[in-house]
């Protein structure tokens, strides 16, 4: 599922940016051919401009001017004076045959192409140039055709300029070539790069989803325990003498309890979730919310040989703003894990201090202790220490509970080592957030 996804993502990223990569290409092809042409072009009107000044000035035609002029521009020329081809055209490097047939197609084009008016061409020197592209039928090359009419006198001398356009075919060729490569090169990083891209867009929830799955199965698995226990123990109640059966009850109603503990835990974390985690703030004498729960747990210690006790700052502290039935709720937590992890005859301290606009409140016991390693990991859903993996009531979502209440009041969550053995857990509230 998250591949597909993942490669639907990419082709879709890469296709949109080929797309327009493509498309941008092609105009500046397009751009670039025709400025290719048209500057083509534009020589070559300049050269039959110059030839035919030239031509006009000159009394005497010579050969070496003609050729000269046509290893210039690598042009053929053909010269006739009265419709009669100079001697110079069989000098021409193209083959006899072809020579004759791309004059007589050029001057055909020219004549389809150019009504030309003999009446005006009285005045002596008179002189006209036209140019036009054509497709020669012999050998299906392009031209640029340029024909000059110079009137002298009597004579008529017509000069057919032929330029062929196989240079820049074979120029525009090659820029395709280069832009198709360019392009495919483009395109393969392209892809390299969209596929990694949405990976990494993809990984937060590529890693929600186990998260979510993992949480899932092992609701399921704490779920199913007391389930289980309530199941065999309402068959065993059935078949049981009515005077046996209370006992059955008693385990039902407990394990129902657990059961509700547990479907309260996971509510109050699916809430935190989609951020519906209410919150309830108000001015909070956090002082008096600790005595609170001291006393609550007080016997709880007792009953454990457990030396608990409390330390308040003498001077009044200042209200905080916050919901004060979700901070006894994190100290709860807190103090239960502390009796619950503490052996018989260990100490418990619960403190506050406050200090530049912040609380510090502070569980410390001298029981079992946290590894580093397990450290990193205490705040995790349904994470449970093996040794405490025993421990009935405990699911291992207490401190993501509490991680998540005091993430929402904007303060921080810890623990660390206390001295010489056990744990400190604390939380740093702001006095306002
Ligand atoms: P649990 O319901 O299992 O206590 P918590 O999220 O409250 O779940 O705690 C997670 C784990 O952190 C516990 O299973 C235990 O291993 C460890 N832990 C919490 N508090 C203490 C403590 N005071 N001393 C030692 N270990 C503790």
């Amino acid at each position: 599922m998250y591949k597909k996804v993942h490669l639907r993502l990419t082709a879709l990223c890469a296709g949109i940016t080929t797309a327009i990569m493509i498309i941008m290409s092609l105009s500046y092809l397009y751009v670039s051919e025709s400025g290719l042409y048209k500057n083509q072009y534009n020589s070559f009107i300049n050269d039959m401009n110059t030839i035919t000044t030239n031509l006009e000035q000159q009394s005497i035609i010579s050969m070496e001017w003609l050729s000269k002029m046509e290893a210039q521009g690598n042009y053929t020329l053909f010269v006739m004076d009265n419709g009669v081809p100079f001697l110079y055209n069989q000098l021409t490097s193209l083959p006899e045959s072809n020579k004759y047939t791309l004059l007589n197609e050029s001057l055909a084009a020219y004549n389809n192409m150019f009504l030309v008016d003999t009446s005006s061409t009285s005045t002596p020197y008179v002189s006209y140039h036209v140019e036009f592209e054509f497709t020669s039928s012999a050998n299906q090359e392009k031209y640029f055709c340029g024909v000059t009419n110079i009137e002298k006198g009597s004579s008529q001398l017509q000069v057919v300029v032929l330029s062929s356009l196989n240079a820049l075919r074979q120029q525009i060729t090659e820029q395709r070539l280069r832009f198709i490569l360019i392009n495919i090169i483009a395109i393969i990083f392209l892809f390299l790069f969209s596929y990694i891209f949405t990976g990494k867009l993809l990984k937060p929830i590529l890693v929600n989803q186990q998260k979510q799955t993992a949480f899932i199965a092992s609701a399921s698995h704490e779920l199913r325990t007391p389930l289980a226990v309530i199941l065999s123990s309402a068959e065993c109640c059935m078949d049981a003498p009515s005077d046996k059966q209370e006992k059955f009850l008693k385990t039902i109603k407990k394990e129902g309890l657990r059961m509700s503990l547990l479907v309260n835990d996971l509510l109050t974390l699916s809430s935190s979730d989609n951020q519906r985690f209410s919150i309830k703030k108000k001015p909070t004498e956090l002082d008096t919310l600790l005595i609170n729960s001291y006393e609550s747990f007080e016997t709880l210690a007792k009953e454990k040989k457990l030396s608990f006790s409390i330390d308040l700052p003498n001077d009044t502290l200042p209200l905080c703003n916050c919901d004060p039935d979700r901070i006894s709720q994190v100290i709860s937590i807190f103090l239960h894990n502390a009796i619950s992890y503490t052996p018989e005859n260990g100490k418990i301290n619960l403190s506050i201090s406050y200090k530049k606009g912040c609380f510090s409140i502070s569980v410390i016991d001298n029981g079992i202790g946290i590894s580093d390693e397990e450290k990193k990991k205490i705040f995790d859903r349904f994470y449970r220490a093996e040794k405490s993996r025993s421990t009935k009531g405990h699911f291992g979502l207490g401190l993501s509970i509490a991680y998540e209440i005091i993430k929402s009041h904007n303060g921080t969550i810890g623990v660390k080592d206390a001295l010489p053995n056990g744990s400190e857990f604390y939380i740093n509230l702001p006095i306002s957030y």
